[in-house]
C-alpha cells in the first residue's frame, strides 16, 4: 500500500468476503491528475514529435478534458484552443464571468471558441476538422474527451503501477467515452476482470466503442469486462439527490471526495454490485478514482 492505494472498509464488502481498494488516480500527479492526464500522455508526445505547437480540442463547458488540455498546454508549452459546445455566454469572454472550468482554462492560456450545438455534432468529421484547422491554423487535434488510440497506453500504465502494489481480481472504472476502460483492458492480465460504469443514459452502445478502440490499438477485443448501464442517476451530469447524498456519506465515512459526474456513480455501483454478490467471495476489487474534482466548482455554481 502507499498513498495512492487505500483500503475501503465497508461492512457490505466484508459481509460478502470482498476486499475493496481505491486507487487514487486523483492524487497521482499533482499538476495533472486523473484519467484525462493518462489519456493525454502519448498524445502530447505525438504532438511534440510531429512538431506541433498548438493543441485543438472539443468539449462541454464543464469538461474535465478541456480543463486537462488547458493545464497540459501551460505545463508543456503548447498553445491550446478549446472549441466549446453551445453558444458563447451572454457575458462574452470576460474571465470573471465565465464558469469556473472555462475561467481556469482561460487563465492557463486556452483560447475559447463556441460551436453551436448543431455545428458541434460534426466534431469528429474529417471535413469539419479540416475547416477548423483552416480557421485556426495548424494544430494537433484531440477528440472530445481525449479518446483516441493513443489514449489507451497511458491508461494501461495505471494497471502496471497498481500491479506493483497489489494483486487484484477486478478493476472498476467510470465510463464516459470508453477510452479509459479500453486502455485498462489492454493492461490487465490472466483472469483479471474490469467493470465499467456508464455515466450517461442509454450507455449500452459503449461496449462497441470499447471494442473498436482495443481492436484499433492492440488488434483484439476483450471479453473480460462488463458494462453497467443502470447507474447513470438520470443521465450525464444530471442532478440527483440520491447520488449527492451517497457522495456526502462516502466522504464522511472514508474521507474521500468523489465527483458528481463519474466517480460517485462508479463507487455507488461497485458497492451495489458487491451487495448483490456480483464479485466472488475472496476477491479483491480495485475501484479507480479517475479525478474530475474540478467539476465541483461549476456544479455548485449551477446547482448551489
Ligand atoms: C472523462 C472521465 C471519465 C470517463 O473516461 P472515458 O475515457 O471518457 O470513458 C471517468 N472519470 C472522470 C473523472 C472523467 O473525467
Amino acid at each position: 500500500m502507499n498513498e495512492l492505494l487505500q483500503e475501503i472498509n465497508e461492512p457490505a464488502a466484508s459481509a460478502q468476503g470482498v476486499r475493496l481498494l481505491l486507487w487514487r488516480d486523483d492524487l497521482a500527479n499533482h499538476d495533472l491528475p486523473g484519467n484525462k492526464a493518462r489519456k493525454l500522455k502519448y498524445n502530447l508526445a505525438a504532438a511534440q514529435q510531429q512538431g506541433h505547437h498548438t493543441l485543438l480540442t472539443f468539449g462541454g463547458a464543464y469538461s474535465n478534458h478541456i480543463a486537462a488540455v488547458a493545464t497540459a498546454g501551460r505545463l508543456f508549452g503548447f498553445h491550446t484552443i478549446g472549441l466549446i459546445r453551445g453558444d458563447a455566454p451572454a457575458s462574452g469572454t470576460d474571465p470573471a464571468l465565465l464558469n469556473p472550468t472555462l475561467a481556469q482554462a482561460t487563465a492557463e492560456g486556452m483560447a475559447l471558441h463556441y460551436l453551436g450545438r448543431s455545428a458541434y455534432r460534426h466534431r469528429a468529421e474529417l471535413d469539419f476538422l479540416a475547416e477548423q484547422l483552416a480557421r485556426f491554423g495548424p494544430a494537433y487535434v484531440l477528440p472530445e474527451g481525449g479518446t483516441n488510440a493513443l489514449a489507451l497506453p497511458g491508461c494501461a500504465e495505471l494497471v502496471a503501477e497498481l500491479r506493483q502494489l497489489t494483486d487484484f481480481d477486478a478493476l472498476a472504472v467510470a465510463v464516459g467515452t470508453g477510452g479509459t476502460l479500453a486502455g485498462l483492458l489492454t493492461g490487465l492480465a490472466g483472469q483479471q476482470q474490469a467493470v465499467g460504469v456508464a455515466a450517461l443514459k442509454n450507455g449500452s452502445f459503449l461496449s462497441a466503442e470499447v471494442d473498436a478502440l482495443t481492436q484499433q490499438t492492440v488488434g483484439q477485443t476483450f471479453a473480460n469486462y462488463s458494462l453497467q448501464t443502470d447507474y447513470h442517476f438520470g443521465g450525464y451530469a444530471k442532478y440527483s439527490v440520491e447520488l449527492l447524498s451517497f457522495i456526502e456519506l462516502f466522504r464522511a465515512q472514508h474521507g474521500v471526495l468523489l465527483d458528481p459526474v463519474y466517480t460517485g456513480k462508479m463507487l455507488f455501483a461497485v458497492l451495489d454490485l458487491i451487495k448483490k454478490g456480483y464479485f466472488p467471495r475472496g476477491s479483491t476489487v480495485v475501484a479507480i478514482h479517475t479525478g474530475g474534482l474540478q467539476a465541483w466548482a461549476g456544479w455548485r455554481q449551477r446547482f448551489g
